[in-house]
């Protein structure tokens, strides 16, 4: 497993478990122990209309807080998570915990990572209704976020998927567009309604000629198609203004606010979390 993911972070992981004398405690036992010990909570990252510089969402995010090691980075304990299956549990944890929170967010759009095991379990649909009518949120609320590589991966299947999921009035937006090996044809095969343009095309787009191409092609192409298009990473006043003028919809990152703790979306930057 360390090999297969070579990150230092997952060595450096077992490394400090093994050293707190648990032999025995494996990745898996910790995220299983996470889930059931409440190790988990979500930050919620405003998402801004561009025209009017208006909060419309927010993307729901998720953070390990383990009590020896400290805060534990999605990207590498999500690949683990999906590895050993544990992302279905963990996965509808923060689903029924974002559609729960999602009334007192007072938002149009709240955003729900979800990874490709997540979007190809075989009782993804029911699961999802069955938490809209248990928490009472309105499906127009929640958007879901897939990356490209769930798309791929059966593509057939994703199509049904989907359908289903707009039947009910969920929302499908593509992560990490751009990224993955999808190309612009694809987009019309699936029922999306915003792909998300990745960061590193948004940080690229001022100094790299190929990317700032890349961008304005993704806006045109999206919305040639009915889409709309956000923007990730956005990290200074240039590439926001960039986007605008662009025709980009909408965009997020750290120019207008990091992921927020619940208490600070629900109470203002001065709450205690
Ligand atoms: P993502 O869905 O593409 O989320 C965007 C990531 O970019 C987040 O990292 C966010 O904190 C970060 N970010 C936001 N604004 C900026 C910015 O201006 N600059 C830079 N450099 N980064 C920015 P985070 O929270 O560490 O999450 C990383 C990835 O982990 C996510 O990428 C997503 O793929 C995955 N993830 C997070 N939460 C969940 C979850 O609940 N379920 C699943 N399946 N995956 C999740
Ligand atoms: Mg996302
Ligand atoms: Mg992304
Ligand atoms: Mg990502």
């Amino acid at each position: 497993v360390i090999k297969e993911y070579g990150g230092n972070d997952y060595r450096h992981f077992k490394h400090e478990v093994d050293d707190s004398g648990a032999d025995s405690l494996t990745m898996e036992t910790a995220l299983r122990q996470a889930l059931n010990e409440e190790q988990f909570h979500l930050v919620f990252q405003p998402q801004i209309d561009l025209a009017s510089e208006r909060v419309v969402g927010f993307e729901t995010l998720l953070r390990w807080q383990h009590p020896e090691l400290g805060m534990v980075p999605p990207d590498t304990f999500i690949p683990l998570a999906e590895d050993t299956g544990l992302i279905i549990p963990i996965g509808e944890w923060v689903l029924r915990t974002a559609c729960h929170l999602a009334r007192d967010l007072k938002a149009q759009s709240i955003a729900v990572n979800l990874s490709a095991r997540q979007f190809h379990q075989r009782d993804l649909v029911s699961l999802v209704a069955g938490i809209l009518e248990e928490t009472g949120m309105p499906a127009q609320t929640l958007e879901l976020e897939i990356t490209e590589s769930a798309l791929m991966f059966d593509m057939e299947a994703a199509v049904i998927t989907m359908s289903r999921l707009g039947k009910l009035g969920v929302r499908i937006s593509l992560d990490d567009f751009g990224t993955g090996y999808s190309s612009l044809s694809y987009l019309q095969r699936f029922p999306i309604d915003t792909i998300k343009i990745d960061k590193s095309f948004v940080s690229g787009m001022q100094t790299d000629a190929g990317s700032s191409a890349i961008v304005n092609a993704m806006i045109a192409m999206s919305h040639s198609l009915g889409l709309q298009v956000i923007a990730e990473g956005v990290e200074t006043e240039a590439q926001r203004d960039s986007l605008r003028e662009r025709g980009c919809d909408q965009a997020q990152g750290y120019l207008f606010s990091r992921p927020l703790p619940f208490e600070q979306v629900v109470n203002g930057p001065d709450a205690r979390t």
